[in-house]
């Protein structure tokens, strides 16, 4: 079993702090563990948030709140944790937030490192976020049609799929986690096309529960829909708590496992 998504969230970087990682994975039965960083933590990455820190006061607030250490020592950190001997697979990697027009930006930025898997991850819609519960309803939700919404969010979803970036789409279907924006338009095209192009790109879908332990969504990982329709085409799915936390490691992995 493998959980795929897990935030480190905490620095100075220490191999204590990831040992704490590792033990909760152990006692919940996982052999690998992918742990990465978001790319709001580093400074480095400002220029990806141009767009947003524009377009909203309070989106920039946000990111300037964020983004407040070096890259340089997650670098350091991933070399150092490489040579230690860990006793389950250990993998270090990023979870970019994507921005269609950021592209050229993102690969400069991943030149600079070798990181075991890199994720690519929508988490704004009109360059403002879309998942951050008491502030996304006011600068999202409640100012466009929830339908344009998911449309904005579908076209980027399908850019960063295709743009030959990431290894793995981060939480596909987070879009809907807040229950009392709902879309009326059908929303099953929009995922069988994206997972002909998850599929065609070779990109890995998560199977990803944090919006049902950490916002109380109903769905255990991806809805059965969309689950369905990304093993129909053919979509490789790969297992996620998008832990921010040691003691979140592994969480509901066991119960999507082999769905
Ligand atoms: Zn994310
Ligand atoms: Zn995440």
């Amino acid at each position: 079993m493998i959980d795929a998504h897990i935030h480190i969230e905490k620095s100075p970087y220490t191999i204590d702090w990831i040992n704490e990682y590792v033990r909760y994975a152990q006692e919940r039965g996982l052999s690998e563990i992918n742990l990465l960083e978001h790319t709001h933590r580093f400074t480095e990455w400002m220029p990806l948030y141009e767009a947003s820190r524009k377009k909203d006061p309070l989106a920039a607030k946000w990111v300037d709140d964020h983004i407040t250490i070096p890259i340089q020592d997650y670098y350091d950190f991933i070399q150092k944790a490489r040579e230690y001997n860990f006793p389950i697979k250990v993998n270090f990697g990023l979870e970019v937030c994507y921005f269609p027009d950021k592209n050229e930006f993102i690969k400069d930025m991943l030149n600079e490192f070798d990181f075991d898997f890199v994720v690519g991850s929508v988490h704004y819609a009109f360059d403002v976020p879309y998942d951050i519960k008491g502030l996304s309803e006011k600068i999202l939700w409640d100012k466009y049609p929830v339908d344009d919404i998911y449309e904005d969010y579908f076209d980027r979803c399908m850019k960063c799929v295709e743009s030959g970036l990431f290894c793995q789409l981060g939480h596909p279907d987070t879009i809907k986690m807040f229950d009392s924006y709902k879309p009326s338009i059908d929303t099953a095209p929009l995922y069988e096309k994206l997972a002909d192009s998850l599929h065609r790109n070779n990109v890995m879908a998560e199977n990803n529960v944090g919006c049902y332990y950490r916002y109380g969504h109903p769905d255990m990982g991806l809805s059965d829909d969309v689950f369905n329709i990304f093993r129909d085409k053919g979509v490789k799915i790969i297992t996620a708590s998008d832990a921010h936390k040691p003691e979140h490691v592994g969480m509901y992995i066991k119960e999507i496992t082999n769905k």
